[in-house]
């Protein structure tokens, strides 16, 4: 059983809180940054430190507002994943990871529209979905359960979790002693299903994803 950390919304003061618990186990792992989040005072430095620490960093759009499927303007994409991707400047991994603003992590027809899609292609951009949402933002206390279960559902899971002060990150150590207790290899790549483009090209299906 593999395993793949994501965490998403951040930096957030409980960025650190992540990066110090992965640094001690010596886990790495992707951070996919809010762009308006990371140009709050003092939010950058969590960042730099993640990829300073060998962490993938990623974007997730600037202002996490707004699904690609629910608006027809036409400067969308732009705004939303090129002005990101400008904020996060050279901290970003050199393959442009892209995930989309999943609205309560559903993979469904509002993810994504021509035009984003476009815009992802024409920029060469790695586009990262995943497979596990274990809804720590709304069950800070207990996703760790919730996640083991799902996770022993598949061989490689990409889990969605995230840097927030919602006290579900106080449960990371507790969920990576699980982790090791079973066995599971944690790795930094994605499995392929959940990367339908890489570096502009379309890989795997769009369809489901766009209306
Ligand atoms: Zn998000």
């Amino acid at each position: 059983m593999k395993v793949t950390l994501s965490f998403d919304n951040g930096p957030t003061e409980t960025t650190r809180e992540v990066l110090d618990v992965l640094a001690q186990r010596e886990i790495r792992a992707s951070f996919f940054v809010v762009g308006t989040q990371l140009a709050e005072p003092g939010m950058r430095r969590y960042t730099e430190r993640a990829a300073e620490e060998g962490h993938w960093i990623g974007n997730h759009t600037l202002t996490h507002t707004v699904q690609f499927g629910d608006s027809a303007d036409p400067g969308l994409p732009h705004r939303e994943i090129g002005s990101a991707q400008d904020l996060i400047g050279d901290l970003a991994h050199r393959d442009k990871l892209f995930r989309p603003f999943g609205g309560g992590g559903i993979l469904d027809r509002r993810l994504l529209s021509s035009p984003a899609i476009d815009y992802l292609q024409n920029h060469a951009y790695t586009c990262v979905l995943w497979n596990c949402i274990p809804h720590d933002w709304d069950r800070p206390d207990d996703w760790v359960e919730t996640c083991l279960t799902d996770i022993a559902t598949r061989p490689w899971s990409l889990v969605v979790i995230h840097d927030l002060p919602t006290g579900a990150m106080t449960h990371l150590p507790r969920f990576l002693d699980a982790l090791e207790s079973l066995g599971a290899e944690v790795a930094q790549d994605f499995p392929e299903s959940c990367v339908p483009m890489r570096n502009g090209v379309v890989t795997g299906s769009l369809d489901h994803l766009t209306a």
